[in-house]
């Protein structure tokens, strides 16, 4: 997959695990293999890079990237993949306040997610 896009750190996004009872609690995602800070474009597609210019070390679509908070009673040590109720929610919750982020990116964004959960 490509680096093309304009990607945002995930910071402060709550989990988007629509069970989660974590839901509301935002966090700062990291990659599970490596660390490294996790960024999204409006194309829908999730990436852990050392920084944002920088190409994917993982990099994959929304409804195939599995999240884990930090409320482990319910996750219980599992990377869950959200629906696309819940990742739509969590990530335009996040991204509409955090001010980086123009209205013509969030609804990009918003038919990316729906493309791919369609499928
Ligand atoms: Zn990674
Ligand atoms: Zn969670």
């Amino acid at each position: 997959m490509s680096n093309e896009g304009e990607w945002i750190k995930l910071d402060n996004m709550s989990c988007p695990v629509k069970e989660c009872p974590g839901l509301k609690i935002p966090v700062n995602w990291v990659c599970a293999k490596d660390g490294q800070s996790v960024f999204v474009n409006e194309y829908g597609r999730i990436k852990c890079a050392a920084s944002i210019s920088c190409s994917g070390i993982h990099i994959a679509n929304v409804c195939e990237w599995g999240w884990k908070c930090s409320n482990d009673k319910f996750h219980k040590g599992q990377y869950i993949i959200a629906d696309w109720e819940g990742s739509n929610f969590a990530l335009s919750e996040a991204l509409r306040f955090a001010n980086k982020t123009s209205s013509k990116w969030i609804s990009q964004l918003v038919l990316s997610l729906g493309e791919q959960f369609d499928e």
